[in-house]
């Protein structure tokens, strides 16, 4: 396809990154690009690490553009539903777009604080846009006598490590046992946890903030923790994960819930009864693509390096023929910077049954470990040591075994790698079958509330 009318939804790194490539591949149709945000696409990663520290604006985080992509911009107006039948995008102010093919990037956004009055209150704040970090940015300048953090994932920590580098009191309350440990497990957990106490960081773990109090005026003062403890404080940064921007597709009839936009390896949406579309696409944070590497399990990942890669293929499957297009088959890799280490992963750590220290010692806060997952390298982790993370992703596409095989390697025992507990409640949609006659059979879909 060379014409006709292309709609991207979500004008971010995804979306933008798709629309540069449909025009470097030729697409000469129309190209419209919607965004619920007011601003150009700008780069998230920073946001939490140099813009918190004061080192880059806020506003001087736009994406470089890589060439003209000769669109139209709705921004600041969000798509708020889709009609695939008469294929139209409908937007909040009743307008409608139509479309050849359109593609979902619209990401996710920050689980909110579950309790509305206590989230309003002055002080309680999440980050996610750039907004966010402004906002974040003006609490802090009022110089708080202690910020609690709620979460210590990779964003959670990153904004401890931030306000400690800019001098403030920080507590960090973390529900699980460790920081990290939902995405690398508790034995590389213990040392994200020994680094923030190294750096001064009131480390709380296995406690839940209860409760948020306000004074008279409607600023933060108090946080109520599950312990019993109390904790005074003026800023609550909410960390607690993200919430896929998917609740304008309900009604859509594609499979898209909480968890994402279930797609293709070549970026296609399924709609509800697990059939491929041929006419929606998805990329980046929100979709979910099956990946070969890892048992064919649908992976939602929140890695810059997926978005952009994501992006390519789908904006170049929106426009080829069955022949020509291509899977997405890009091992996750993801990077964090935080109290003065560079933490790089490659692979599906979570799916890691066992880790193996290769490299350096945990000691040190400097090593690089693999985890094994049914006798193979299934992903690796390194703390100041990514310059070798692209030899251990060659590892995990060759379904190397595991312990892995390494020159010059001490002879450390694998361990248990110590993730969560799988046992959670699910977010995912209701699925339920109605019909006796394979004519009659059909899923009716319930989305689960985030
Ligand atoms: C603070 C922070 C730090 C990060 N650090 C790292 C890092 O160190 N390393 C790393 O690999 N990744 C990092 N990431 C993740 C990385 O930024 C994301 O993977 C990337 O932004 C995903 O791009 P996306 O375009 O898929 O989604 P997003 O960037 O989330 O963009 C989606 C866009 O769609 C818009 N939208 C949503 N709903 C609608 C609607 N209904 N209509 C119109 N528009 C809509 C959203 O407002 C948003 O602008 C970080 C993210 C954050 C927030």
């Amino acid at each position: 396809m060379r014409d006709g009318r292309i709609v991207i939804v979500g004008a971010s790194l995804a979306g933008l990154r798709a629309a540069e490539h449909l025009r470097d591949a030729g697409f000469a149709g129309s190209l419209t690009l919607v965004g619920d945000e007011p601003h150009e696409p700008y780069d998230r990663p920073p946001l939490s690490k140099q813009v918190l520290l004061g080192q880059v604006l806020p506003e001087h985080t736009a994406l470089p553009r890589t060439r003209e992509i000769d669109a139209e911009w709705r921004l600041g107006i969000a798509a708020a539903g889709l009609d695939r039948d008469r294929r139209r995008v409908q937007l909040a102010d009743g307008s409608e777009i139509e479309y050849d093919r359109l593609l979902i990037a619209t990401g996710v956004r920050s689980r909110p604080w579950p309790n509305e009055s206590e989230a309003a209150l002055d002080g309680v704040c999440v980050l996610r846009t750039r907004d966010d970090t402004a906002r974040l940015g003006r609490l802090l300048a009022r110089r708080p006598s202690r910020v609690l953090i709620i979460g210590a994932g990779f964003t959670g920590s990153e904004i401890a490590s931030a306000c400690r580098e800019r001098g403030f009191a920080v507590t960090v309350a973390e529900r699980g046992a460790a920081p990290l440990v939902g995405a690398l497990g508790g034995v590389v957990g213990d040392v994200a946890a020994q680094l923030q106490r190294e750096h001064g960081v009131d480390l709380r773990c296995g406690v839940m903030v209860t409760s948020l109090e306000g004074d008279a005026g409607g600023r933060l003062r108090r946080a109520h923790l599950s312990d019993g403890s109390a904790l005074d404080a003026d800023i609550a940064v909410v960390a607690l994960g993200a919430v896929r921007n998917t609740r304008w597709l309900e009604g859509s009839g594609l499979a898209a819930g909480p968890r994402g936009v279930a797609c293709d390896a070549g970026c296609r949406a399924f709609d509800v009864h697990g059939i491929v579309t041929d006419d929606v696409f998805a990329a980046g944070d929100v979709a979910r693509t099956p990946h070969p590497l890892f048992g064919y399990q649908f992976l939602s990942l929140e890695h810059w390096g997926n978005a952009v890669a994501q992006a390519e293929i789908a904006a170049h499957n929106m426009i080829s023929a069955d022949s020509r297009r291509r899977p997405h088959l890009w091992t996750p890799s993801f990077w964090s910077a935080q109290f003065g280490v560079n933490i790089k992963s490659v692979g599906a750590p979570t799916m890691g049954e066992e880790i193996v220290v290769t490299q350096g010692s945990l000691a040190d806060h400097s090593f690089a470990a693999a985890y094994g997952y049914q006798g193979r390298v299934i992903a690796a982790v390194g703390f100041d040591h990514g310059k070798w993370m692209g030899g251990y992703r060659r590892l995990i596409e060759q379904a190397a075994p595991f312990p892995p095989e390494l020159p010059g390697r001490r002879g450390e025992r694998p361990v248990p790698a110590r993730f969560p507990d799988p046992a959670l409640p699910s977010h995912g949609p209701t699925v339920t079958l109605t019909g006796h006659s394979p004519s009659e059979k059909r899923v009716v879909f319930t989305p689960a509330r985030a």
